[in-house]
């Protein structure tokens, strides 16, 4: 599967070592395309991404080694998106049930204060989805 070589490049290209259970991760990362937990990216993994330690940490190796990053102010779940994605985009969180979802909007920027060097940027929606509104 196409997606699998590309999680495999990256995966060589940061140093990591390729796992099979690193490769799936990444994978589904790159096809969802959406903010993931550890809870979200093992039931969509299944058996592929072994057992919960282990998706736990190559989710920490793959954000060591920046594929991923999480999402900061996400709620009460740690959320973890492709860093590949640009960067001065909102988040949308779910107050019910938690669930991210990426604002892709040019809006979703804000002017630092003068005088400020600002490193980044974190602004999030809160509201309820779509199945819980
Ligand atoms: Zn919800
Ligand atoms: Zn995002």
């Amino acid at each position: 599967m196409r997606t699998d070589e590309t999680a495999k490049q990256l995966l060589k290209d940061a140093k990591l070592r390729v796992t099979s259970g690193r490769i799936s991760l990444l994978a589904i990362m790159i096809k969802e395309n959406r903010p993931l937990s550890m809870d979200d990216a093992s039931e969509i993994l299944g058996w592929k991404g072994g057992d919960r330690a282990t998706v736990f940490r190559n989710l920490h190796a793959l954000s060591e080694a920046k594929l991923i990053r999480m999402v900061r102010s996400a709620g009460k779940r740690d959320v973890y998106e492709l860093s590949k994605r640009p960067g001065a985009h909102a988040h949308a969180v779910c107050t019910k049930c938690g669930k991210v979802e990426c604002v892709d909007a040019e809006a979703a920027s804000a002017q630092a204060p003068g005088g400020w060097r600002m490193a980044s940027q974190e602004i999030t929606l809160w509201g309820l989805c779509p199945a819980c509104a």
